[in-house]
């Protein structure tokens, strides 16, 4: 039984999405700052991998289960650049502005916009567990010439739902989370321990 999952992210945004997308579980949710965790390393290519280290790297610190989300922004034109660099596109310190500003840079000439965001997501019960819970969403979009919108974090204000006619950062968190990347790769994660509850 699950009672108690540690969220293994210490990006604001993510944590809101993730949080909001878990309240009608009976779980107790609980954010890694809430332990004394330092960052895990993000070493691989696959964002898979990346995902798994991050939840066992939390659950091996909190003593709990740990759900974490590895995802990114892939551009068609850039062969699926910046991809599980998204985070530090730009260089280190990670800033979401200078992200933006060099995704716009890089695409200026470029007519082909299509993108898409992806998200891995895995939770192990323990640093151990030989049957981490997998799951895995895409949404696709556009990458816009400016931003529009307030809404979101990272790319949300360049990426363009053809759908709504809307970016992420425009988009409200209860609609965004229903076409998302993350909401869907959470809401299968959802039916997974719904099963393992029996
Ligand atoms: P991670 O923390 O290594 O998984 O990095 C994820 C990065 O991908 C974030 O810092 C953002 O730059 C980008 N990203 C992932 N999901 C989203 C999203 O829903 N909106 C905007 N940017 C996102």
């Amino acid at each position: 039984m699950l009672n108690k999952i540690v969220i293994a992210t210490s990006n604001a945004g993510k944590l809101r999405e993730i949080q909001h997308l878990l309240a009608p579980l009976e779980i107790e949710v609980l954010p890694q700052s809430d332990f004394n965790i330092p960052e895990a390393d993000e070493p691989y290519f696959t964002f898979i991998e990346n995902a798994l280290a991050k939840a066992r790297h939390t659950s091996l610190h909190s003593g709990l289960p740990a759900l974490a989300d590895d995802s990114g922004i892939c551009v068609d034109a850039l062969q699926g650049a910046p991809g599980v660099y998204s985070a530090r596109f730009a260089g280190e310190p990670k800033s979401d502005a200078r992200n933006n500003q060099k995704l716009l840079e890089v695409l200026r000439e470029e007519k082909n916009r299509q993108a898409h965001y992806y998200c891995a997501m895995v939770l192990v019960r323990s640093p151990e567990d030989p049957q981490p819970l997998i799951a895995q969403g895409i949404w696709r979009g556009e990458i816009l010439r400016a931003p529009r919108g307030e809404g979101g974090f990272g790319y949300d204000p360049l990426f363009l739902d053809p759908a709504s006619g809307k970016t992420g950062a425009e988009l409200p968190m209860e609609i965004k989370n229903s076409i998302s990347h993350r909401g869907l790769a959470l809401r299968d994660m959802l039916q997974q321990i719904a099963q393992l509850h029996g």
